[in-house]
C-alpha cells in the first residue's frame, strides 16, 4: 500500500483535535499571533486548523512547512515569530510559548490486535503504542488475555513518556523486560525497528489503519551496526555532531567524546547540523561521524559511518584492545 494512500486512509479516519481549547488558550494568553507545528502525518490537518482558528479568534497563523520528528524538534524559529506555538502529535513539557497538543487516533484498534495473535509465539507480551492510540491498549490487553496471553504493561521513563504503554523511536523503556516479545500498536516502522534493536526482542508491528501485520527480527539490525563499527576502525578523523535543536543539544555529550578521542589521538572536530543528512556528511569529507542528536539518525545512513556515542566508546575499546 503506498504511502499516499496510507495517507489518505489516515485523512478519513482522522483524528481528535480539540479547536475549542486551542482557542480557549489563545484568549487566556491574549496571544496576538499563532504558530502551528504538526508531525509529516498530521500536517494536511494544518490547513483546516489555521482556518478555524483564524475565524474564530482573528488572529494571524503561521503553519511551520519543515519536518518534525517529535517533541525534541521544535521549530524555534518559529516560535520567537509568533505569540504561541502549538505543537501537535507529541507529549511533552510546555514551556513559555510553546504549547503541546496531543492528538487521539479515531482508528479502532481491536481488529488489528485480534489478528496479531497468530504471530505471538512467547506467552507473556509487552504491549506498547504510540501516544496516538495510548487511550486504546487497555482493550488491546483484554484481547490478548483473552488469548490466553500474559500482558505486560508499563510506564517508560524519560522526556516525552507519558502514558502506560507509550514508547518513542528513542526510547522503549515501557517495553517490561520480563517479556517474551512485543506487540506495538501503530503505523510505519520507525518505532518497532527502535524498540527491535534497543531492547533485542522480537517485535510484532501490527497498523491499525493498513491491517498490515510486520515482524521485526532484531538481529539484522544488530549485525547491521556492527559493520558500520568495524568500518570505523581504519578512521583517521572524526567529525562531532552537534544539533541545534532544542531537544536534542547535547553540548556534554559532544564535549566527552571529543575529549575521548583527544585521549586517543584521535583528529576530531565539532560540526553543528540542523538536518544531519547523508550528503551533507558525505561534502564534509570526514572519514566518520559520532552523533550526539536523535539516536535513530544513524539508520538512515548508507555511505557514511556514522556512529552514536555509545558505538564510539565501544570502537576506542576495541581500538585499545587492537593496541
Ligand atoms: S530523539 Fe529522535 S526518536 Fe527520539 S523523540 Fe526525537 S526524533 Fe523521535
Amino acid at each position: 500500500m503506498s504511502f499516499y494512500t496510507i495517507l489518505k486512509m489516515q485523512q478519513e479516519t482522522d483524528y481528535r483535535i480539540d479547536i475549542q481549547h486551542l482557542t480557549e488558550l489563545i484568549d487566556a494568553r491574549g496571544a496576538k499571533s499563532v504558530g502551528l507545528q504538526l508531525p509529516e502525518g498530521l500536517l494536511r490537518r494544518a490547513r483546516s486548523i489555521s482556518k478555524e482558528i483564524q475565524n474564530r479568534c482573528d488572529i494571524p497563523v503561521i503553519i511551520s512547512g519543515r519536518g518534525c520528528y517529535g517533541a525534541c524538534d521544535i521549530d524555534t524559529a518559529l516560535s520567537e515569530m509568533v505569540d504561541l506555538l502549538f505543537h501537535f502529535g507529541h507529549s511533552g513539557e510546555d514551556r513559555e510559548n510553546i504549547v503541546f497538543v496531543e492528538v487521539r487516533s479515531k482508528v479502532n484498534i481491536c481488529p488489528v490486535v485480534q489478528s496479531a495473535i497468530a504471530y505471538l509465539e512467547g506467552d507473556r507480551i509487552a504491549l506498547v503504542t504510540t501516544i496516538q492510540h495510548v487511550e486504546m491498549i487497555e482493550e488491546a490487553k483484554k484481547i490478548l488475555e483473552t488469548a490466553g496471553k500474559e500482558v505486560l504493561i508499563r510506564c517508560g521513563s524519560g522526556d516525552g513518556l507519558r502514558y502506560e504503554g507509550q514508547v518513542l523511536g528513542c526510547n522503549a523503556s515501557a517495553v517490561d523486560p520480563r517479556s517474551d516479545e512485543v506487540l506495538f500498536i501503530g503505523t510505519g516502522l520507525f518505532h518497532p525497528k527502535g524498540i527491535a534493536s534497543l531492547i533485542e526482542k522480537k517485535v510484532v508491528a501490527a497498523d491499525p489503519y493498513t491491517k498490515n501485520i510486520e515482524l521485526i527480527d532484531p538481529e539484522p539490525l544488530i549485525r547491521r551496526r556492527w559493520v558500520f563499527l568495524e568500518k570505523a576502525l581504519d578512521a583517521h578523523h572524526f567529525g562531532v555532531i552537534l544539533s541545534p535543536k532544542i531537544g536534542q543539544y547535547k553540548q556534554n555529550v559532544a564535549d566527552e567524546i571529543l575529549k575521548s578521542a583527544r585521549d586517543h589521538d584521535i583528529e576530531a572536530h565539532l560540526i553543528l547540523l540542523d538536518e544531519i543528512r547523508e550528503d551533507a556528511l558525505i561534502n564534509l569529507g570526514m572519514d566518520a561521524y559520532v552523533n550526539t542528536a536523535c539516536c535513530r539518525i544513524v539508520d538512515d545512513m548508507r555511505k557514511v559511518i556514522l556512529l552514536n556515542p555509545d558505538e564510539f566508546a565501544r570502537l576506542l575499546r576495541m581500538r585499545d584492545r587492537m593496541g
